[in-house]
């Protein structure tokens, strides 16, 4: 076809790391519709791109516009609904559309490859529910039903262990009434074996997974079936929320606060804050479930945008447990454990019940050190000591992952014998293996699950009581139903209390409350144990004693005192160049001090670990007083570093609504 100005133009978004379509003469009379996948020439390669519109001007000329190659589907494979899915967050994370789009897009509809035969639709069958459900259940039910065939957000405020998970299914099941489907959100699917069999058990075949460790064959079917409608409970990780749905009448997130709802890198968005566009555009109910409310939506149900409805008591047998500081200050630790935190988990192991041993810390000790001279293990990668593992005999740096033989000799003094200072999970495990060795121990963290399946075996080991002692991080904090464990230690809770990122102790808290909530779920009498250097630290007593509620009250009205969100609006610009300097004057090109009154500037400063992976790191922040200012700002500072000609000399990114600020 020859080229001319008569011909039309397409508009086509491409995967590529730019912030703008392509503009490509039509390969064919019709144009298709928006969302078809359509093949272009780009530079030497090929792409597959998705038809964004017609346009009337093009903004390159003629003479260098090429010629689409092909249209790949007769019906688009992005439902309109995506599509405005995604030029929403393009926009709002201001992340080029291109790679929006296929965020969680099978890999065959990413390469252009034909739709293959669609499963066959499920039978949609609803097994009743296991028990009646307590009033206050009962009236989250009905006022989320109320809600269905609309837009609304709910955050369903739910302790541990007072039946948010029977909430959710019998909502589904309305849902499923209707002739809708389901989207359930979880952080972790391999962390959740538990309630996946128990939706399973629930909706039987209609339930269908998706998340990024399944296989592509898998995915695609999945990907495709929701879309058909074919089945209705869709349980997902993030990446879910950008599925295509036949007719999605309610989604779910169970654990909002949780982080792993947030990408952490390219494009960085948030599920839950897509998740109410996601609602807004399929007039559906979002609903909010956990015991640890993210101070965003404490903020938005503050400010009656959700819904608040809350489940204040356990359900059956369990009661909330009676949590203690532990001062460990001038105490002996044994491996980093008090001789009091000893004598409960010895009490607890004579009463033939479970213990919980919590540590965010892999490995034997997080440093290792020559006593004779105070020389410590670093990376010369990153500004950070390594961490030593003993089962692997080497030094680990969990930040760069470069792994090295732990030396038995001093580089600096030469002095023999090198020495593991303080204690990680692994450390926790030798000591109480060695001290109770009656008892089996099981440690749970990604050095003891590596192997695929570990993780769900070791956690249905946890939970049929086949190990006295757990130990492990974060990974056994989620959500697990362990109902014999009637005692928590949490090792450190310091952490947290005295870092820079302004995020860290509301994370704190969630965690201390969320693994504490793991005691007692059948029983009474469960204990907690908090050690703590700090233990007269304002706000671990007020979490410890006066619980979650308390402690993000305070915390908001710190917030709101020194305008950070959720009162205030951020991101962040950061950088990274083979030097901290050409990282450092790159980010003070892009972002100049506003005029505006209401943006704050913040660097461009070093980042808190300057140098990591061996490239140096800086960042600025933006706070705002509105989400307006921010974006126009925001914007601007895009466009500077996508004009700048050192952005070729930096890894560049944006980050709005950050969930750290490292
Ligand atoms: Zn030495
Ligand atoms: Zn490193």
């Amino acid at each position: 076809m020859g080229k001319s100005a008569s011909q039309k133009i397409w508009q086509i978004a491409l995967p590529v790391p730019l912030r703008r379509h392509f503009d490509y003469f039509a390969c064919q009379e019709a144009s298709p519709k928006s969302g078809t996948r359509i093949k272009v020439p780009f530079g030497k390669r090929e792409l597959i791109g998705f038809f964004i519109g017609e346009a009337s001007t093009a903004t390159i000329a003629f003479d260098k516009m090429k010629t689409a190659i092909a249209v790949l589907d007769e019906v688009p494979v992005l439902h309109e609904h995506q599509l405005s899915l995604g030029l929403w967050a393009s926009r709002y994370y201001q992340h080029p559309l291109g790679e929006v789009l296929i965020t969680g897009l099978p890999t065959a509809i990413r390469q252009g490859k034909p739709l293959p035969e669609p499963l066959a639709p499920a039978k949609t069958v609803v097994t009743p529910p296991p028990y009646t459900l307590t009033s206050a259940q009962q009236d989250s039910v009905d006022q989320l039903v109320k809600g269905l065939g609309e837009f609304k957000a709910f955050c369903l405020k739910g302790v541990t262990g007072s039946g948010k998970t029977e909430v959710y299914c019998q909502l589904i099941e309305r849902c499923l009434e209707r002739g809708q489907q389901a989207l359930l959100l979880v952080p972790e699917i391999a962390l959740t074996p538990q309630s996946v069999a128990r939706f399973e058990a629930r909706f039987g075949e209609s339930v269908l997974c998706y998340h990024s460790t399944m296989t592509d064959k898998k995915r695609l079917l999945a990907w495709q079936s929701a879309g058909l409608g074919h089945h209705r409970v869709i349980i997902g990780t993030r990446s879910a929320i950008f599925l295509p749905f036949q007719a999605l009448g309610v989604i779910i997130i169970d654990e909002e606060h949780d982080g792993a709802f947030k990408q952490q890198e390219g494009f960085r968005y948030h599920a839950r804050d897509v998740a109410m566009m996601r609602g807004k555009l399929a007039d559906c109910p979002v609903v909010l479930g956990t015991a640890t409310p993210s101070f965003e939506t404490l903020r938005n149900v503050q400010q009656g945008k959700y819904t608040l409805l809350q489940l204040s008591e356990r359900v059956g047998e369990g009661e909330l447990p009676n949590i203690h500081i532990l001062d460990v200050r001038h105490k002996k630790l044994e491996g980093g454990l008090s001789a009091q935190a000893m004598a409960a988990i010895s009490r607890h192991l004579e009463a033939k019940n479970q213990v919980l041993v919590f540590l965010n810390r892999r490995g034997f000790s997080p440093a290792w050190m020559c006593y004779d001279c105070g020389w410590l293990a670093k990376c010369n990668r990153c500004d950070t000591l390594l961490t030593f593992h003993k089962g692997m005999n080497c030094l680990w740096c969990h930040h760069c992952n470069r792994q090295l033989r732990a030396p038995s000799t001093c580089p600096e003094c030469e002095a023999e014998g090198l020495n593991p200072v303080g204690a990680g999970c692994e450390r926790i495990e030798t000591l109480l293996s060695e001290a109770f060795p009656c008892a089996t121990v099981l440690r749970i963290d990604s050095d003891a699950t590596r192997k695929k399946g570990a993780l769900q075996e070791k956690l249905a080991q946890a939970a049929n009581h086949q190990a006295d002692i757990l130990i492990g991080t974060q990974l056994l904090t989620k959500g697990h139903h362990f109902s014999s464990v009637t005692c928590v230690i949490v090792v450190d809770a310091d952490g947290g209390l005295f870092s820079h990122d302004f995020k860290a102790v509301e994370r704190l808290g969630q965690m201390i409350t969320q693994v504490a909530g793991r005691a007692g779920r059948a029983s009474s009498g469960a204990e907690v144990w908090v050690q703590s250097f700090h233990p007269k630290h304002p706000l671990l007593t007020l979490l410890l004693k006066d619980g979650y509620d308390a402690f993000s009250e305070h915390l908001l009205s710190e917030r709101e005192q020194a305008q950070l969100p959720p009162y205030g609006y951020m991101a962040l610009l950061r950088a990274e160049a083979s030097t901290l300097d050409t990282a450092m004057t790159f980010l003070s090109s892009i972002a100049a001090p506003s005029k505006e009154q209401n943006i704050q500037q913040l660097g461009p400063i070093p980042a808190s670990m300057p140098k990591k992976a061996g490239k140096f790191r800086a960042q600025t922040m933006l706070l705002a007083s509105s989400r307006r200012a921010l974006h126009q700002h925001l914007e601007h500072c895009v466009q500077m570093a996508d004009n700048n000609e050192k952005a070729s000399k930096v890894r560049w990114s944006v980050d709005v609504d950050p969930i750290d600020t490292y």
